[in-house]
């Protein structure tokens, strides 16, 4: 595998954007790699600016569901883009593509765009506390959040730990806010709102943790946290910011049947333009500038592209059995992939819940953050290299979900088995 271009583009990137890219992950840096440079992509295949084409199961981090340049999505928006790509003033699409949201996620009364899933959490959070009138947020440890101050904390072990920041530069006082309990353990959660009954705004989730590698919530711990909000006055948010759209239409709190407050979106509601959403029950939604007093705002919010992008993306997914297919492959490939562990006796965890799945390396099922921090991360490193040179693009972190798309086919399904099986040999 030729890979001259990307090397020599890297260096150049090294020198003016820090560590060459523009979202840490991609440097490959977590698998003591050097990045492929993308130049285009279509369906379930991706292209690197060396001529090496892969079998993309990145897909943008989740928003290419459809497969890369869907022809529907692609036309729409070459008509846009005649229609101007800005306003700063609003249009239809955004009501439109709002009802798509709305009638998707019945837990939403009311909807804002902004520009990423960051911006929505960070604004929903705003919002529950403006509403609940305290100040102190939970969240897990390992669920990921985008990188707004008082969200970049996981804090150390134990049950329930006071925030110390994950980065530098984020305030000991602002980390101090928020709380960080261990996931699928509501005893954890239970003990921070015992300790502080009046003092927590809100506690938010990922709908489907994919940001620690795909941790399914266990039976009874989503609708525990419902049930602990709600004694004490607390908002619950879901983040869906990757689960929405993606685990099924409606997101998680359709998959596993909870009414949270307020759901944050983000990826799929894009269709691979930069989007985010966060929306809830209307009495909150209405506290939101200009209607209320609580101020958000987006120079590029509602972009007529990326409005146009989400808007063609959701009409493919509504139809019949879109997710039915969807599933299947990925079962498909999934229980292939079991297969090849078992024969191969390798010690590796597979974890798939819907279109999304990881495979840890450990010998144990992975049920939290600890466990995924117990992976053996060398030899996910060797596996992830492999599977590269095999023509496989995956997540180049173990603590990463991989995502199937409708683009996918069989032969990508059959070329993707004997590239893991060759990948696993001896690990
Ligand atoms: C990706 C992601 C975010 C952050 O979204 P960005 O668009 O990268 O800012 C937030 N929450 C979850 C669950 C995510 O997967």
């Amino acid at each position: 595998m030729a890979t001259t271009k990307s090397t020599k583009i890297m260096k150049k990137a090294e020198g003016v954007i820090p560590g060459g890219v523009n979202s840490p992950v991609r440097a490959f840096k977590a698998v003591g790699g050097r990045p492929v440079f993308i130049k285009r992509a279509k369906g379930s295949k991706i292209y690197d600016v060396d001529g090496n084409s892969y079998i993309d199961y990145i897909g943008s981090w989740g928003p290419m569901i459809l497969g890369h340049a869907e022809p529907k999505v692609t036309a729409a928006l070459k008509k846009a883009v005649e229609r101007g790509t800005s306003y700063g003033a609003p249009t239809e699409l955004e009501v439109e593509l709002a009802e798509l949201v709305i009638e998707a996620f019945p837990s939403m009364k009311m909807v804002r765009f902004v520009n990423s899933g960051t911006e929505a959490t960070m604004s929903a959070i705003r919002l529950a506390r403006a509403y609940t009138k305290r100040d102190k947020v939970i969240k897990f440890e390992g669920c990921y959040h985008g990188h707004s101050d008082g969200l970049l904390v996981k804090a150390g072990s134990g049950a329930a730990t006071f925030g110390v920041p994950d980065s530098p530069g984020v305030p000991a006082d602002i980390a101090k806010q928020t709380v960080t309990a261990t996931y699928n353990n509501l005893a954890s959660v239970r003990k921070i709102f015992e300790k502080d009954p009046e003092g927590v705004a809100c506690v938010i989730v990922e709908g489907l943790p994919g940001n620690m590698g795909v941790v399914p919530p266990k039976t009874g711990f989503l609708e525990g946290l419902r049930v602990l909000t709600k004694q004490y006055g607390a908002l619950l948010i879901m983040d869906e910011v990757m689960s929405g759209f993606r685990l099924c239409y409606g997101g998680a709190q359709d998959y596993y049947k909870v009414n949270p407050d307020m759901t944050c979106l983000g990826k799929v509601i894009g269709g691979g333009l930069p989007v985010g959403a966060f929306g809830g029950k209307r009495k909150i939604m209405e506290m939101l500038s200009p209607s209320g007093p609580v101020y958000q705002a987006g120079t590029l919010s509602g972009n007529p592209l990326a409005m146009t992008a989400g808007i063609e993306t959701l009409k493919l997914l509504k139809k019949d059995g879109v997710y039915e297919k969807l599933f299947a492959s990925t079962r498909a490939l999934c229980q292939g992939i079991v297969e090849i562990i078992q024969d191969r006796k390798a010690p590796c965890q597979l974890t798939n819940v819907g279109s999304m799945f990881t495979l840890f390396f450990s010998e144990k099922p992975v049920k939290d953050y600890k466990g995924a921090a117990a992976c053996d991360l060398e030899k996910f490193s060797t596996y992830f290299t492999r599977m590269l040179k095999n023509g496989i693009f995956l997540p180049p972190s173990q603590f990463e979900s991989a995502f199937m798309g409708l683009a996918h086919s069989k032969t990508d399904i059959d070329d993707t088995l004997t590239a893991v099986d060759k990948s696993l040999k001896g690990l």
